[in-house]
């Protein structure tokens, strides 16, 4: 089917409100997902603009506007994942979905001194699917608390930073003899 039949479809009355449209009936707490939305946003997009914009109103117009958004809610991010964008696995239909390539290592022996990354696994429960995106050995789970941590890791940096320039200017004002031996 293509989108403008599916799109007209959608936009036949059907006598009775879009379960996601009709606010009468109490219902659980459960979040719409983006493929309802989505369904439900012509039929929402049409009476409205036609109930706000009367005057500007066309079915043609309302359809437009709709695509447009559902466009933008169901585009695929540029990753391989078509789930998490910061996803690295490329194999379709995967269920975990993982990132564990932002590191920094040493030069000379490559130890790591900073990682992080991400997962997601696949699970029944929201506690289970709940992502995590990690600092070392510290698992995070929502932006804000990584962005507490990241700022006290900016600080140090800074702090760091410092401290080198004040350790070898301090250093060289002392005279020291070079490493590995008396002068
Ligand atoms: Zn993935």
């Amino acid at each position: 089917m293509s989108n403008a039949t599916r799109m007209n479809d959608a936009l036949q009355p059907t006598g009775h409100p879009h379960p996601l449209l009709a606010d009468s009936q109490p219902r659980e707490h459960t979040a719409p997902t983006v493929d309802q939305l989505a369904d439900a946003l012509p039929s929402a997009v049409d009476a409205a603009l036609r109930r706000a914009c009367p005057d500007q109103y066309t079915p043609e117009k309302a359809a437009r506007i709709a695509a447009t958004v559902v466009a933008d809610l169901t585009a695929q991010p540029a990753g391989p994942c078509p789930v998490y964008r910061d996803c690295v696995d490329a194999d379709p239909g995967h269920y975990d979905h993982y990132n564990h390539g932002i590191r920094v290592t040493a030069d000379d022996d490559g130890a790591t001194i900073l990682d992080a990354g991400m997962a997601a696994f696949s699970g029944d429960s929201e506690d289970e699917r709940r992502p995590v995106v990690y600092l070392r050995n510290t698992d995070y789970h929502d932006a804000a608390s990584v962005h507490a941590t990241t700022a006290k890791l900016r600080a140090l940096l800074d702090q760091v930073d410092a401290m080198a320039d004040r350790v070898f200017a301090d250093h060289g004002a002392r005279g020291a003899v070079p490493a590995g031996g008396a002068a």
